[in-house]
């Protein structure tokens, strides 16, 4: 499935069913960045990829979100930005913040932002 636009170049970002860790997670990925494992069973970027957009719907775990959802990754992709909303630890309760699509990281958290508004999901 076709979520969007590519922030960094004019590819398509999918969304394909893959495991990682054991996990059965979602994989959102420009087609231009595409990975496989070389001769030392290291996971790289195949040589005719041009772009490194690839994000796992996984990716904000530590922050006991489960699963950054396509819709989520459809409005970043649209919008430049989406609105998660992550959970404290127990007892905490839960909090919304800002993401956008971060180079290095794929996605990225602005912590120093308040969200304002809340978004519906
Ligand atoms: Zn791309």
């Amino acid at each position: 499935m076709i979520l969007g636009k590519c922030p960094y170049c004019e590819g398509s970002v999918l969304s394909i069913k893959t495991v990682a860790q054991g996990k059965k997670v979602k994989l959102y990925t420009c087609e231009n960045a595409k990975k496989e494992h070389d001769d030392s069973e290291q996971f790289v970027f195949t040589a005719d990829s041009t772009c490194t957009f690839r994000v796992y719907s996984n990716t904000f775990l530590r922050w006991n979100k489960r699963s950054f959802s396509e819709n989520e990754m459809k409005k970043l992709l649209n919008d430049g930005q989406t609105t998660i909303r992550l959970h404290g630890r127990k007892g905490t309760g839960e909090y919304f913040k800002y993401v956008i699509p971060s180079l290095e990281y794929g996605v990225s958290i602005l912590w120093d932002e308040e969200v304002t508004q809340e978004d519906e999901d």
